[in-house]
This record gives structure tokens, C-alpha cells and sequence, in this order.
């Protein structure tokens, strides 16, 4: 069932849905068809417009949007697609538009059936939440934080906010409570102070930061590409080996330019030392851009850019009718564009596991059991992103691995995976599935076959030492 259709509803009472941000407003539209009421809390004043709020404090970072996140949300919100491009966000294929420069060198660009958004994320924020607004039974309560869980005989049974203008105290029952709260919920400790365990954490943390600023670039400017993207070296030489940088065309002809540093190598927020990061590492093209153009806005830093997941689903005990999604659950580093997409398929996953769950329960049964079926059926979304994130990440020198720093953790895996990546930038259908695996649209399984094995044990020094320079031109 999908945004903008009015079902029955099964019969189950009120969702409360905490934190009206990607995850939440997709989980309200996942669960509008199921509960006769969805809640929907924020702590945020939130805007009518597409504008930046406190809450969300990384909205001007660049985001990127996968193509298979992409899919998901139209499953939601069926028509996303055609609102966004009829509101002038770019819609391409990545392969095509995609200036991708690897860490062992320029992919080449060719065509796919993927299609991409490159919006902002304020815009796609602000779109999901209208469209989940005008759900007949979905509303949202701004500045209303979540202050406690309501736990009675082992059962979720509310949400304990306080108004922001009254500073009223209240619970807001119901059947089911939705955590989508991101990166700062606090439901483990709200856990602790109800005597269950809090669920394990792990937190990798490759130390990356982003600087970001905006630029308007003319009506019809075309430079033969809509994305421009250098990744770091990490094994090369010189700042290249720590430093990149990310480029896009977004709705309104606004180019967000995103300087990237890992090992805490971090791009700065003043000026003169932004504009010195984004062109200390080869590429001329951002400071170009912006030297060319101006800017239009402040240039703004960010760094908690760590991989953290909160396992729930392996809890010996918890209470019933509560759940953890989006970046509550799992965030992950940034840099590897996955959080939005697994948001999306946070509730997703809500939809079918709570289908499933129904189906399998007799008509007079309560929502006893489907917390921990959820979880664990959210895990295994959550786990292929998590490895790909953190695979990545144990390479980089410095990595903190739960606050312990190592030189750097670099397994045969993720040795193998360089190498596949380096042959990415000689041959079309390697870089196609890459692609594909990035954007969410292909499992990693592709990267276990025999005959690609054997061509790049055969070719692995070589591979291991490649350094493309050479830039494609089109597609
Ligand atoms: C710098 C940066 C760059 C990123 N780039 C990408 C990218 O390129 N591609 C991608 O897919 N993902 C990216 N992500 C990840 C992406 O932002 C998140 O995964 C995604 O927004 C999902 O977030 P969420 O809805 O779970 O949480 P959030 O977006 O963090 O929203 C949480 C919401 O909960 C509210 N809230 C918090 N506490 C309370 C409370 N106690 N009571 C009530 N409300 C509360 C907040 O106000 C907010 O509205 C990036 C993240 C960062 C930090």
C-alpha cells in the first residue's frame, strides 16, 4: 500500500511515528494503509517550505539520493519521480552524467537503466512530508519532542512529549511507536531506565569530514557532465591520498560543491582554507566553479560522520510494540550514500514485515512478537550496507574501531574489492555493476564470481598499483 490511498485499516488503532524527517515521513506513509491513525512528533518547528531547520543540522551537506533508494521512495510515494522533475530536479542516469573519479582513477561513463535525483535533501525532505501530510490519516505534531517511552506490563504503550510552547508535559498513546529520531535518539538509554539492556553498539569511524557550499550556475550551463566527483587515493601520495571533493547540478540551478577529507585530514569552513582543500588535491574544476560563478551561500562544515549501528534486533528481552528505524538504527558514513536509502527501506520493511506478521496472526492477536520479527528482518537491510560502509573504512589509516585507533585494517575482502574497483576503470561491465552495487540496485554477490576472481588474481600487483589519469569524455 502506498502514499495517497485511503485503506482500511486491519483494525489496528494509532502509530506514533518520533522524528519527521526521511525515515519518519516514509514510515508513516508505510504504515497509513495498517493504523486508523499515524502521529507523527518532531522536535523542529517544521518549515512550509524547502528550507533548512535545526533538527536535521546536516541537510546542506551534499546528498545524494541512489537509484535504488529512488525506487523505493516511488513505491511509497508513488509519482515522486515526475513531482521532482516537473519541479526541476535533474533525473539521469549516473553512468552517463557521472564524472567518477576512483581512487584508482576515472571510471568510464557509458549508459544504464538507472535513474537518479540529484535534489537537495531539504527538497526531498519537505516533499516526503507533504505528501505523507495529505494522507487522510496522518498528521504531524511540530515542536513536540520525545521525551520518554511509556512502558506498561512489558508493552509500548506511548510517547511521553512536552509541548515547546506551553512546556506541558503528555503522553500520546499508542499501538505502535515508531523511533525514526536519527542519529540522536536517546531510546537505548530510555531502555536502561526501564530495565532492559540496551542494544549493542559499534561505531567505526574512519574520521571524514565535509565542507560544503552552494553556487548558481547559468540557465543551460552545460560542462558535459551533471556530477563531478574525485574520491581520495587513501594508499596515494600527497593530500590526493586524503582529500576530494563532489560536485552536482540540483533543482534551481543551484551546484552544491562538497569538499571530503578522511583520516582527519578535515576540509575547513573559512574561506581561503576551503578554497586551498578543494584544489590541493589535483582537480582544478571545483575551485573553477565557484571562482567563476561566486557563491550563494556560507560554506558549512561537518564531521560526526562515523558508521554507528545499534543492533535491536538482538535483544534477549524488550518491550512489545516498539521499533527503531533510519538512522536510529543503523547510520552509516555519509561519503558511501547509503542512509537515505536504507531510511526508505527501513519502512519498506516495516510494511511487509507487519503484512507478513498479520497474516501469520489470528485475527484477535495483538502486535506481541512483531518488534522483534521487525528487527530482525530490518537487520538484514541494514547488514549489507553496513559491511560495504565499514569494508571501506577499516582501509583508512587511523580508523577508530569503538574508540580504539588502528593503523589501518585491511582485509584480503577489501583488498580484493580495490582491485575490482581498479579494473572498473578499464572495463564498461565492471564499472556497470559497480554502479549498480552503489546505487542499491545489485547485491555485492557479483564480486564472489569465479571467473572475475581468477582475472584479477591473475592480474593483482598490477591492478593494486593503477593510477587511471586519463579523463573520459562522454558517454
Ligand atoms: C553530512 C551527511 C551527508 C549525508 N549524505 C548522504 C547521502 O549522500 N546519501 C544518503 O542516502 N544519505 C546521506 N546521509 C544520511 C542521511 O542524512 C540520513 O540517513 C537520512 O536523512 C535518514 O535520516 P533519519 O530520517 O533516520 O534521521 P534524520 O534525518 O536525522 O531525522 C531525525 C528527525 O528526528 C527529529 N528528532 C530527533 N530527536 C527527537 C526527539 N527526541 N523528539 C522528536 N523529534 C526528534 C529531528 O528533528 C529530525 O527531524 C548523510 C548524512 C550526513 C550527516
Amino acid at each position: 500500500m502506498t502514499a495517497d490511498q485511503n485503506v482500511s485499516t486491519g483494525g489496528l488503532g494509532t502509530a506514533v511515528v518520533i522524528g519527521a524527517s526521511i525515515a519518519g515521513s516514509s514510515a508513516a506513509a508505510a504504515l497509513s494503509s495498517r493504523f486508523a491513525k499515524v502521529i507523527v512528533i518532531d522536535r523542529d518547528t517544521l518549515p512550509a517550505e524547502p528550507t533548512k531547520r535545526r533538527g536535521v543540522p546536516h541537510s546542506g551537506q551534499f546528498h545524494i539520493l541512489s537509484a535504488g533508494g529512488r525506487l523505493d521512495l516511488e513505491k511509497l510515494f508513488p509519482g515522486l519521480t515526475e513531482d521532482l522533475t516537473a519541479a526541476g530536479v535533474p533525473y539521469a542516469d549516473p553512468t552517463a552524467v557521472f564524472q567518477y573519479g576512483s581512487k584508482f582513477g576515472w571510471f568510464p561513463r557509458h549508459s544504464s537503466d538507472m535513474r537518479i535525483l540529484l535534489g537537495t535533501r531539504r527538497y526531498l525532505e519537505w516533499y516526503l512530508r507533504g505528501r505523507a501530510g495529505k494522507l487522510g490519516n496522518v498528521s504531524y505534531l511540530q515542536r513536540t519532542p520525545a521525551k520518554g517511552l511509556v512502558i506498561e506490563d512489558g508493552r509500548a504503550v506511548g510517547v511521553e512529549v512536552q509541548d515547546l510552547d506551553t512546556k506541558e508535559l503528555r503522553v500520546i498513546r499508542g499501538d505502535l511507536i515508531v523511533d525514526a529520531s536519527g542519529r540522536p535518539s536517546i531510546a537505548p538509554d530510555w531502555f536502561a531506565a526501564a530495565g532492559y539492556a540496551k542494544p549493542v553498539e559499534t561505531v567505526i569511524n574512519a574520521r571524514w569530514g565535509y565542507a560544503t557550499t552552494y553556487v548558481r550556475v547559468p540557465e543551460g550551463w552545460d560542462p558535459g557532465w551533471s556530477a563531478f566527483y574525485v574520491g581520495p587515493t587513501v594508499n596515494g601520495e600527497g593530500y590526493a591520498a586524503t582529500r576530494g571533493a563532489s560536485m552536482w547540478r540540483q533543482e534551481d540551478n543551484l551546484m552544491v560543491v562538497t569538499a571530503q577529507g578522511c583520516a582527519g585530514d578535515l576540509p575547513p569552513s573559512d574561506v581561503d582554507g576551503f578554497l586551498d582543500f578543494i584544489s590541493s588535491f589535483g582537480s582544478t574544476e571545483f575551485r573553477d566553479l565557484i571562482e567563476q560563478y561566486g557563491r550563494v551561500s556560507d560554506i558549512e562544515a561537518w564531521q560526526n560522520t562515523s558508521n554507528r549501528l545499534r543492533d535491536w534486533s538482538k535483544l534477549e528481552e524488550r518491550p512489545e510494540n516498539f521499533v527503531v528505524v533510519g538512522d536510529a538504527a543503523a547510520a552509516f558514513n555519509p561519503i558511501y550514500g547509503q542512509g537515505m536509502t536504507v531510511a526508505a527501506r527501513s519502512a519498506r520493511t516495516l510494511e511487509s514485515s507487519l503484512t507478513d506478521f498479520l497474516l501469520d496472526a489470528a485475527p484477535e492477536a495483538s502486535l506481541d512478537g512483531f518488534a522483534e520479527r521487525f528487527q530482525n528482518d530490518l537487520q538484514k537491510v541494514i547488514e549489507p550496507s553496513w559491511m560495504f560502509s565499514t569494508t571501506s573504512d577499516y582501509g583508512i589509516p587511523g580508523v577508530e574501531i569503538d574508540g580504539v585507533t588502528l593503523d589501518s585494517v585491511k582485509s584480503p575482502e577489501s583488498e580484493y574489492a580495490d582491485r575490482v574497483i581498479a579494473l572498473a576503470t578499464e572495463d564498461e561491465s565492471i564499472s556497470l555493476k559497480f554502479m549498480e552495487t552503489i546505487n542499491m540496485v545489485r547485491s555485492t554477490e557479483w564480486l564472489g564470481d569465479e571467473e572475475l576472481r581468477d582475472r584479477v588474481l591473475a592480474d593483482w600487483d598490477r591492478l593494486g598499483n593503477l593510477r587511471r589519469t586519463d579523463v573520459p569524455t562522454n558517454a
